[in-house]
């Protein structure tokens, strides 16, 4: 049995034309970028070309770029080294955020910083109100995702920059999700701070960037050697940088195609599951075009997600870069759905290549389980 993958918002797969760009710095092209020889300089140009074709697909410049080994990390740096420069304040995150973002910053309250989370609202939108409330202290940074990994939301990042800028604060955004999924500018956001992955855009594991505006003084990630600008020392992961700025390229010459065929899959699933009286989560907002979180009264997201894989579909139960844990999805807590509920979501993420017949012997699969599962806890209840 073929199992159909329909969770690219976990990781999706490598795209060939990335892998081909990659190979030849795994073989032969082996040089070390800070080596002077014809090796080293290969490996350099390289990596500077990467480098201008990321910041070419989210409306930077490329001395703007700092590669990381991931999204984890980018936020982690974000968070620490915007604030270890800075007097001690508070730094404010979304209820909503990646644990990635909000753990480095709880982390910093041992340091003397005091964080704080913003609500949202039940569509998932950012609480405006309570932002602004919450800036009336002295605020050193604040951070607020660009599209959410479980619901899809799309948040007003550049209205939340301009309040935050008018509170002399900085503002970091992680845009892991959003990338390659609807149009992601840097210098139009007005943010100072963007995190990228390379992995959810059909690149390589293992690379990210910090997009970073040229006036924040941020303290660097790792001492070494002193590669990217002192920011982050350590050997270049050259092929995947090199797959990263590939990815990149075709992400953004794919845009439009990626929307329209993920968002008439969604409109396909949505209403095959309405049908089924589902809740599906953030609906009315305005959301990433390839994403549907939903869940059925009185079913077991983690039972559902087990019997859809043994079906042959592969989705995802909350969110998959926490799935260790057993919790209800701290979003959908945050959006004030109640904890039984929160624990039946499932989330589907679509890339261009699924289809709508795929679509259709899911949602078939998807009513057969879910009346099963329904009879068997009628029997035991
Ligand atoms: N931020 C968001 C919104 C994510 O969804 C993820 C991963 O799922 C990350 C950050 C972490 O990125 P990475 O897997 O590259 O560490």
């Amino acid at each position: 049995m073929n199992t159909v993958y329909f969770d690219h918002n976990s990781t999706t797969a490598l795209r060939k034309e990335v892998l081909e760009t990659m190979l030849p710095f795994m073989i032969s092209q082996h040089g070390n970028p800070t080596s002077r020889h014809v090796f080293g300089r290969n490996a350099h140009e390289a990596v500077e070309n990467a480098r201008a074709q990321v910041a070419n697909a989210v409306g930077a410049q490329a001395n703007q770029i700092v590669f990381t080994a991931s999204g984890t990390e980018a936020n982690n740096f974000a968070v620490n080294g915007i604030t270890s420069n800075l007097a001690h304040g508070q730094i404010l995150t979304s209820a909503i955020e990646h644990p990635c973002v909000t753990r480095p910053a709880q982390a910093m309250q041992s340091r003397g910083w005091r964080a704080h989370s913003i609500h949202v609202d039940t569509y998932c939108k950012l609480d405006i109100h309570h932002l602004h409330n919450m800036l009336a202290a002295p605020t050193n940074l604040v951070s607020v995702m660009l599209a959410n990994n479980e619901t899809g939301v799309l948040q007003d990042i550049g209205q939340i920059a301009e309040l935050t800028r008018e509170h002399k604060a900085y503002m970091h955004t992680d845009a892991v999700q959003a990338l390659g999924k609807i149009p992601v500018d840097f210098a139009d956001l007005g943010v100072h701070a963007m995190t990228i992955s390379s992995h959810k855009i059909g690149g390589p594991l293992g690379v990210g960037a910090l997009v970073l505006d040229k006036r924040v003084d941020i303290y660097p990630l790792l001492h070494g050697g002193g590669q990217e600008k002192g920011l982050r020392s350590g050997t270049e992961n050259v092929p995947a940088i090199v797959g990263f700025g590939a990815a990149c390229e075709l992400a953004i010459k794919d845009l439009s195609h990626f929307s329209k065929q993920t968002e008439s899959l969604r409109k396909r699933l949505e209403t095959g599951l309405q049908e089924m009286n589902a809740s599906i989560f953030g609906k009315n907002a305005n959301r990433l075009p390839n994403t549907s979180f939903f869940a059925f009264d009185n079913i077991e997201g983690e039972t559902l997600v087990t019997a859809l894989d043994k079906a042959g579909f592969a989705v995802a139960s909350g969110s998959a870069c926490s799935s260790n844990s057993t919790e209800p999805s701290h979003v959908l807590l945050a959006m004030g759905v109640d904890s039984d509920m929160a624990r039946g979501a499932v989330r589907v993420s679509f890339n261009a290549e699924n289809t709508l017949a795929q679509v259709d012997a899911f949602l078939k699969t998807l009513k057969q389980e879910v009346n099963r599962l329904k009879q068997m806890t009628a029997i035991a209840a």
